[in-house]
């Protein structure tokens, strides 16, 4: 088993169960105690888990009746969470005398772990608590009947939303059913169930105590569930820490669910995550760093510094790499990502103005923040980046290939030079970096997200931007089928089409066919129109955040650029008529 190698096994005893416990990494360090959920064992965590054990002390342990704990007999009240709420007493005494531990839980295990952070009796035995894909059962009791008392239409959706959801509950609640399909076809088929469902990795999970675990748990259910919803707690009140992961593609919780969950968690600390339901095997490192982070910050005793920028639930602790970040939109959008929280990676072939970035970005808010010069056109530097970063930092999460340069003049001015010059920047250095990178993130098999600045050039045609227009078409195309290859990886590519921004490109940007004197004086003549058009940089950086936050395609940005984008797609013959106007030199 990959679990848990390494790992020290050990017995513990509660109310006449025996508990399967193991233990990885220092005694003497802090415990982070990792509850696994239905229908799982403690292997679920085994990816987790040996990334936290450099750092912690870290304890996993089969819930009773999973795994290599015994079950309770009979089965019927032998699983309500009182029972649970012993057992991890008996395991945090065992492996943690007299230290709180820190919790974490997914699914049935997050379930579990609220019902231990907000009863009285383990008060001081709990550091922190980390939650996954599992409500508390009394908050969730007091969630619907709030939406029962006064139903909106909005709240009543909410409830319809999370209810469809939840079918399997009453499924999980006829007698025998559950047990005999388990034990039959459903046990048989899961594994590949969750492959193709939710793209979990094998690598021997799931167990093969799968269809008992699953036969067993089913008594979480019908032991809790209805009691607690219809008799919530008035108390439920967390007594430590709770850091909440939302996975936005989880198709058993609606987000809404944590709605006003500050009412019952005095320090909640909320993150989201474009992912399923079973993270803890599809996104181990970006939940190892967010426990390692989290713990940490409880045991120095200091207030987490929350990042307040756009996304910040998303982003915060993300490694993001922008290329042209030493100016205009490029360093907008890495101090955007700075100030969420995020890690940075700003790439310039201009090493002044890209650490000028890395140090804004850490004055920003970044946690950490490097500057690396790099030309994107020349690729076996870019290759020599892409090792680097890999070695150095790990997988980029969030890659903004957004280095280009300006050329204007006509088709027939334009030399081969010039078109050397330009696809070499705007499509060559997209297409190093998402090979490269891009490569890197599918290999990891963690998702992840690809930025390609193209340009509202990219849709609309003109007499005088022919290479620049080309480079940008194409970055679109390549953006869209990127798109289509790397969906099922769970990697998203979006193409951003910025309108006029003001920038330094007007002013750096080549004319072709004009001598050296008349290129300066259209070169100040456009940088002069694009600081009256005056679109800041920022908020195409606010786009592009945006944009990864929800996965957009393609994103028209500026409205000249969104006016654009609809006459392609329903006017084409009036953009061609624009195309031809010759504009004042
Ligand atoms: P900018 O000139 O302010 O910034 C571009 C940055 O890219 C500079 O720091 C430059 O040093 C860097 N760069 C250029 N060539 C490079 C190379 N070969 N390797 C590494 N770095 C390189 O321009 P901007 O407006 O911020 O442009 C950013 C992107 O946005 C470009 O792809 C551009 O085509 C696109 N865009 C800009 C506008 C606009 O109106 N400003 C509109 C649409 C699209």
């Amino acid at each position: 088993m990959t679990v848990l190698r390494g790992a020290r096994e050990r017995r513990v005893r509660s109310g006449g169960i025996d508990l399967c416990v193991v233990e990885l990494g220092d005694p003497d360090r802090p415990t982070v105690l990792l509850v696994h959920g239905y229908p799982d064992s403690k292997e679920v965590w085994s990816e987790v888990a040996a990334r936290l054990a450099d750092r912690f002390h870290v304890v996993l342990y089969d819930v009773r009746g999973h795994g290599r704990s015994s079950a309770p007999v009979p089965l019927r009240g032998g699983f309500t969470l009182e029972r649970l709420t012993d057992d991890f007493l008996a395991v945090a005494d065992a492996v943690s005398p007299g230290r709180p531990v820190h919790l974490v839980g997914h699914d049935w295990g997050s379930v579990q772990c609220w019902e231990f952070v907000t009863v009285r009796r383990t008060e001081g035995r709990i550091a922190s608590f980390t939650s996954l894909s599992g409500p508390s059962l009394d908050h969730f009791g007091h969630w619907i009947n709030s939406r029962l008392k006064r139903p909106t239409p909005r709240r009543v959706g909410q409830l319809l939303g999370q209810g469809a959801k939840s079918w399997y509950i009453c499924l999980l609640h006829t007698p025998v059913l559950p047990e005999l399909a388990w034990r039959g076809p459903l046990g048989r088929r899961w594994p590949d169930i969750l492959r193709r469902i939710e793209k979990v990795p094998g690598g021997g999970y799931p167990t093969a105590s799968l269809p008992s675990d699953a036969a067993h748990g089913a008594w979480l259910y019908r032991d809790n569930v209805r009691p607690r919803l219809r008799r919530p707690r008035p108390d439920a009140h967390a007594h430590a820490p709770v850091q909440l992961i939302t996975p936005l593609g989880d198709p058993f919780l609606s987000e809404r669910l944590h709605d006003g969950l500050e009412r019952w968690v005095p320090r909640l600390t909320r993150r989201t995550l474009p992912a399923g339901h079973w993270v803890p095997r599809t996104r181990p490192d970006r939940l190892a760093d967010w426990i390692t982070e989290f713990v940490t910050a409880v045991e120095d005793g200091r207030p987490r510094a929350v990042p307040r920028g756009r996304h910040a639930d998303r982003f915060a602790g993300s490694l993001v790499l922008v290329t042209g970040a030493g100016s205009g939109i490029g360093r907008a959008t890495a101090l955007a990502f700075a100030a969420s929280g995020a890690r940075v990676l700003a790439v310039d072939r201009d090493a002044g103005t890209a650490a000028r970035t890395a140090e804004l970005c850490r004055r920003g808010g970044a946690p950490a923040a490097w500057a690396e010069t790099v030309d994107v056109s020349d690729a076996r530097a870019m290759e020599r980046l892409a090792a680097r970063v890999a070695a150095d930092h790990g997988v980029v999460d969030i890659l903004v290939n957004n280095a280009g340069i300006g050329l204007s003049g006509a088709f027939l001015d334009t030399t081969p030079e010039d078109w050397d010059q330009v696809l070499g920047v705007n499509l060559w250095g997209v297409i190093h970096g998402c090979r490269l990178f891009g490569r890197q993130m599918a290999e990891r098999g963690q998702g992840g997200h690809i930025v390609n600045t193209a340009s509202a050039a990219a849709f609309q045609p003109s007499r005088v931007l022919p290479a620049y227009s080309t480079s940008k078409a194409a970055v679109l195309m390549l953006s869209e089928c990127l798109r289509a290859e790397l969906a099922d990886r769970g990697i998203g590519v979006t193409a951003v089409c910025p309108g006029i921004v003001n920038t330094n490109i007007a002013s750096t940007a080549r004319f072709a066919g004009v001598d050296a004197e008349e290129e300066k004086r259209r070169q100040e003549r456009g940088a002069r129109l694009y600081r009256m058009r005056d679109y800041p940089p920022e908020k195409v950086a606010d786009a592009i955040l945006d944009a990864v936050a929800h996965d957009r395609a393609v994103v028209p940005v500026t409205p000249e650029a969104r006016g654009a984008h609809l006459l392609s797609r329903f006017l084409p013959g009036a953009l061609r008529r624009l195309a031809r106007v010759r504009p004042p030199l």
